[in-house]
């Protein structure tokens, strides 16, 4: 794992908001590496960074300061071109599911896979209900968002962000809204089909009860990365409780 080519590989990166006199640090040389396959969890205060360096790995904002590649190509001064290019090979989730309330589960995800490559409708339909099948929702495949409970909405989601198989995937909080349950059901089923699939993930979370589903740990704290145990990509036989 720690020998192939990174997801992502930053470097001495800064990012600021504001201009001129308002003009605010934000992120702090941050240097991380993620590889293939690797599930990574960065926790953190709220207010420390998480989301900015989230939306810079997934070419939703530009990069300002230092490297960040993205299978190895170089996000810094990268076109809007190239930069829509890497938001194709990333499956997003969120902390509000961000499904489309007049599209049905399957059509939501149908939608990803329509996007994204030249294939025939009955094929995409094929590969979402498998998708949908996979999260444990094939009962629930014609359902409208309003008829799903919040861990059936975020599984639907995570079918979306997977259905294109993407060597990435990040999630911002996914689990924030959901019960204890559901929330670890969620990041299972995440950890399972990138496992599957050889994603790697990059998971953003409040949540203590879940840690044990990475590989790795880091810590945000004031836009500085204080714990980043790079290399060790290894999972803690911790317990689950
Ligand atoms: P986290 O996800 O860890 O809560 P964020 O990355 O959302 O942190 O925010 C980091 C800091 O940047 C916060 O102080 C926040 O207020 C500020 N911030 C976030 N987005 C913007 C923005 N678009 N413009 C200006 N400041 C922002
Ligand atoms: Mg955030």
């Amino acid at each position: 794992m720690i020998n192939s080519e990174p997801v992502i590989a930053i470097k001495h990166l800064n990012h600021y908001y504001g201009k001129g006199v308002l003009k605010r640090q934000i992120l702090f040389d941050i240097n991380l590496e993620i590889y293939p396959g690797e599930i990574v969890i960065m926790t953190g205060p709220s207010g420390s960074g998480k989301t900015t360096l989230l939306s810079l790995i997934g070419g939703l904002r530009s990069v300002q300061e230092g490297s960040l590649k993205f299978l190895g190509t170089e996000l810094l001064g990268a076109s809007q071109n190239k930069l829509v290019q890497v938001r194709r090979k990333i499956g997003y989730i969120f902390q509000a599911h961000n499904l489309l309330g007049f599209l049905t589960a399957r059509q939501n995800v149908q939608m990803a896979v329509e996007l994204n490559d030249e294939i025939a409708q009955s094929q995409a339909i094929a590969k979402s209900e498998a998708m949908l099948k996979a999260v444990g929702l094939q009962d629930r495949m014609n359902y409208y968002p309003d008829n799903l409970s919040g861990g059936q909405k975020q599984r639907v989601a995570i079918a979306r962000a997977l259905v294109n198989h993407p060597p990435l995937v990040l999630a911002d909080e996914p689990t924030a809204a959901l019960d204890k349950q559901s929330g670890r059901d969620v990041v299972e089923i995440m950890q399972s089909l990138a496992k599957e699939q050889g994603t790697s993930i990059l998971l953003v979370t409040h949540d203590n009860r879940i840690l044990d589903i990475a590989d790795r740990i880091v810590e945000m704290e004031d836009g500085l990365l204080t714990r980043n145990s790079q290399g060790i990509a290894r999972n803690q036989n911790s317990s689950k409780s």
